[in-house]
């Protein structure tokens, strides 16, 4: 709490609300570099073993999972990368550094979701029509390989998966990752048991299946931070409401609640003062109160509020207006003298 936005640095602007300063270190997934690192190794040896066992084996299920972990592992270090990038300071062309990089990591990730999961469900359908020759017994060897290495990266990322879209990203990889090895074991037991080879496909097939859900909802939650949406856990009502309750507070129009990039929500609003309050509250002390509710009420960490008499809304566009619903009824009172004229 209270990264980067300190009110109580004396020197002016410069302190407070220096770009550096909320680009340094609010991106929550900085923390799990180093574990994403490791994980990123275990992921290097699965591949080269499910490989060489694809080979071996003749298994396309294997195959399939080892090109899934390579794409896992271009997602890693695609992510790595952008929590790099969004540390860096600001600049004065990029006034928020690169905090938006993990959006881009996130969609290229996406796209090679989707290309891949496309990829082994051709293959599968042929695989499926054209069965091979597998040889089970290396198939569940070369399985239950995989699965141990997703089930170290799983328990080394499962801490980070609340906190940031990319390290929940890597997550529910991991995680699907376990659920295709399974697939593998139990099409190699069926292979050993009966002889059955196209039980290779349908594991093949499961591992591209399993893919194109999860790339779908990385693409939902990338699209909303684009599209500038309320977070997730904020809803708008609650906050305007908060803002309304907060003495000193006539009305509250123009208001935004957006994310930065996951875990880093930002807010702006329109306020007008009540100049009537009991007990005087200065601007300041209102500016203070209102940032320190967006805060711990809904962890935004940088909020700018722009205070304003009641007539101030006619000099605005109608875009402001609208949103006071002075077009309608007036939904908060704040006196607003309609009948000012210029
Ligand atoms: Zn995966
Ligand atoms: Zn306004
Ligand atoms: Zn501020």
């Amino acid at each position: 709490m209270g990264i980067g936005h300190d009110h109580d640095v004396t020197g002016g602007a410069a302190g407070a609300h220096a770009p550096g300063g909320l680009a340094g270190a609010q991106t929550a997934a900085t923390a799990h570099r180093r574990r994403l690192k490791i994980v990123l190794s275990i992921y290097v040896t699965i591949i080269l073993a499910e490989a060489i066992g694809s080979w071996l084996t003749n298994s396309l299920a294997l195959l399939a999972e080892a090109l899934h972990m390579a794409v896992d592992a271009s997602g890693i270090l695609i992510a790595l990368i952008a929590t790099y990038l969004a540390t860096r300071p600001a600049t004065k062309r990029r006034s928020f550094g690169m905090m938006r990089a993990e959006i881009v990591a996130v969609l290229i990730n996406c796209l090679l979701l989707f290309g891949l999961g496309g990829y082994i469900l051709f293959e599968a359908v042929d695989r499926w029509f054209n069965p091979d020759e597998v040889a089970g017994g290396g198939v569940i060897l070369f399985a239950v390989v995989g699965l141990i290495g997703s089930g170290i990266s799983l328990t080394l990322l499962s801490r980070g998966s609340k906190e940031s879209l990319n390290v929940k990203a890597a997550f529910l990889e991991v995680m699907s990752d376990g659920i295709g090895a399974a697939a593998i074991i139990i099409s190699g037991i069926l292979n050993l048991l009966y002889g059955w080879n196209q039980g290779d496909a349908i594991a093949a097939a499961a591992i591209g299946v399993i893919i194109l859900p999860r790339a779908f909802m990385l693409l939902k939650q990338a699209i909303n931070l684009i599209m500038q949406g309320v977070p997730n856990g904020i809803e708008l009502a609650e906050v305007e409401l908060e803002i309304e309750k907060t003495h000193g507070v006539a009305s509250v129009h123009s208001l935004h609640v957006w994310g930065l990039t996951s875990g880093v929500s930002v807010m702006s609003a329109h306020i007008v003062p009540d100049p009537d309050a009991t007990g005087g509250v200065t601007h300041a002390r209102l500016l203070d109160s209102l940032t320190e509710t967006m805060r711990e009420r809904f962890g935004i960490e940088h909020c700018t509020f722009q205070l304003e008499e009641a007539d101030h809304l006619l000099h605005e566009g109608s875009m402001h207006r609208d949103l006071a619903g002075m077009n309608e009824a007036p939904s908060v009172s704040g006196g607003q003298d309609v009948g000012h004229s210029h």
